[in-house]
């Protein structure tokens, strides 16, 4: 079972001041892709002392522990995710902005499949696609 990110923050020997805590938390609740301002506004909601340039300081110090992915969706925001939820890969409606999780088999196969055939065994990947919606009214 994977450990929670304020597990993993105490097994790397990490300081945890309260504060910190806090952002940990909140990452662990968020099963979206929050950027720094989003991530300052929930904290915030917990503890009114937490500043922008602590959450700031916080998910880079997270991210560079590996316990944070970071994102950048074209849009020149970086958005944080747990690096330990299973993989999948984002779609981005490049309407509203909003990021869609999907996971495809048959990508993941032909992914494999690529690295094969390169001479590679795959480790990982990263996919995003970006898409408006279609409106299904005119379709017919
Ligand atoms: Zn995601």
């Amino acid at each position: 079972m994977p450990q929670s990110i304020i597990e993993r923050c105490e097994a790397q020997g990490m300081r945890l001041t309260g504060q910190r805590r806090v952002i940990a938390q909140v990452l662990e609740r968020a099963d979206d892709h929050p950027d720094v301002e989003e991530l300052h506004a929930r904290a915030a909601r917990v503890d009114p002392g937490i500043s922008i340039a602590t959450v700031y300081r916080t998910v880079k110090l997270f991210e560079e522990a590996g316990i944070l992915e970071r994102h950048e969706f074209r849009d020149g925001r970086a958005r944080y995710e747990d690096a330990e939820r299973d993989h999948h890969d984002h779609l981005i409606d490049m309407n509203s902005g909003e990021v869609i999780e999907f996971v495809d088999p048959d990508i993941e196969a032909l992914q494999e499949r690529i690295a094969a055939r390169l001479g590679y065994r795959l480790m990982g990947h990263r996919l995003e696609l970006y898409g408006v919606p279609v409106d299904r009214k005119s379709r017919a």
